[in-house]
């Protein structure tokens, strides 16, 4: 094509202007290539990459041409010999290394590196991996919207299964997973006068309130454990049962201990390796629950944390495991041997829960959900 310049006029300018609208790097189209035009043509080439002149020649029409493409405008493929080029495909490039895929460069160019990473990304999410992303594919990496990010592949179909449950808590099915537990296993043990608080008693009482609500609110609800059991039992034997059944969360109670009095503080825990690895929906369930509890509690915010522990390692639903304060903490214990206080702890878990089945855009701010209405609204819908 003859390079388009400055002073020129006619239906080409326009077209250059209308992109160049759309890009929102010129007011309004017209037919005159003008001053404002070849500042607005500089700063396109500029960003890029191509060499900034001003002048649209064949180079700088092509990036113009596939910059009118916004992602999801139209089916993309691995075309031979003359590939697919435009916005739209750097978008998606741009979408797929977020997630971890690997594309290679981001140059807007749709070959077989791009098709490839879509192909996986496909199959991760349980679509026919053709490599061509088209409405499906498309729907999909909107669902997943910004929520997954520098993640393992793997666990955007935990997700994507997660998403795939529905909105409703009836019919799910959680198991709680009172921490330790035995003769040979009380957890945390601090002595009281005559008496004595064992972390494996108060996370089974804690366990056994949240059942009776989870209960009402229509959730199947697990135990992995009675309130003596004979026997103490693994992380490993705890990720079997509730992987046996088939269930949709697991959520471990635990109190933590420590020789110095003044440690205090909740804390959360999900599965990750700390080095960017980790299950998404696992994390989104621990800073619910992290942050439920801190905001109705008023607890130290010991902040959540990816952990490879073989319970939630093992598990192959979203888990979390919640340490619940320091029984060796004068005052955190006064507040812990309190049933109203456990009460409350089991409400956060509760608004949790439900806040993990809400659409992400209907959620609603944290402390605010009135676990008592719950059943009520649930009815309703
Ligand atoms: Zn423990």
């Amino acid at each position: 094509m003859r390079a388009i310049r400055r002073g020129d006029t006619g239906p080409a300018v326009h077209e250059i202007r209308s992109i160049l609208v759309g890009l929102d790097l010129l007011d309004a189209p017209a037919d005159l290539y003008d001053d404002a035009t070849e500042t607005a043509v500089r700063a396109f080439q500029q960003s890029r990459g191509i060499g900034v002149d001003g002048v649209v020649d064949a180079e700088t029409w092509q990036a113009l041409d596939g910059a009118r493409w916004t992602l999801g405008d139209r089916t993309l493929f691995h075309s031979v010999p003359a590939a697919l080029a435009g916005e739209d495909v750097r978008a998606l490039q741009e979408r797929l290394m977020e997630m971890g895929y690997d594309t290679g460069r981001t140059d807007g160019i749709y070959g077989a590196r791009t098709a490839r990473a879509v192909a996986q990304f496909q199959r991760e999410v349980g679509l026919t991996p053709d490599g061509s992303c088209g409405p499906h594919t498309m729907h999909a990496l909107r669902r997943l919207g910004r929520k997954v990010v520098g993640g393992r592949p793997q666990w955007l179909r935990e997700a994507e299964a997660f998403r795939q449950s529905g909105p409703n808590l009836m019919g799910k099915t959680i198991v709680i997973d009172p921490g330790h537990g035995g003769p040979s296993d009380l957890g945390v043990v601090v002595p009281d006068g005559p008496l004595r608080w064992t972390e494996a008693d108060l996370a089974f009482d804690l366990a056994a309130r949240l059942e009776g609500r989870l209960a009402a609110a229509g959730m199947r609800v697990h135990l992995t454990r009675g309130p003596a059991p004979a026997e103490p039992m693994t992380g490993a034997q705890r990720a079997e049962l509730a992987n046996n059944l088939g269930a949709d969360l697991l959520i471990s109670l635990h109190l933590d201990g420590h020789d110095n009095p003044a440690a205090d503080g909740v804390a959360t825990y999900h599965y990750g390796t700390g080095n960017g690895l980790t299950s998404t929906v696992g994390e989104r369930l621990a800073n619910l629950v992290q942050r439920e509890i801190v905001v109705r509690t008023g607890m130290r915010d010991c902040r959540i944390h990816a952990k490879t522990w073989e319970l939630l390692r093992l598990t192959r639903m979203p888990a979390v495991r919640v340490d619940f304060g320091y029984l060796t903490s004068p005052v955190e214990r006064d507040r812990l041997v309190n049933p109203l206080f456990r009460e409350q702890l089991v409400e956060a878990i509760l608004a949790a829960v439900q806040r993990m089945y809400y659409p992400v855009e209907q959620d609603v701010p944290t402390g605010s959900i009135d676990v008592r209405k719950l059943r009520m609204v649930l009815a309703q819908s």
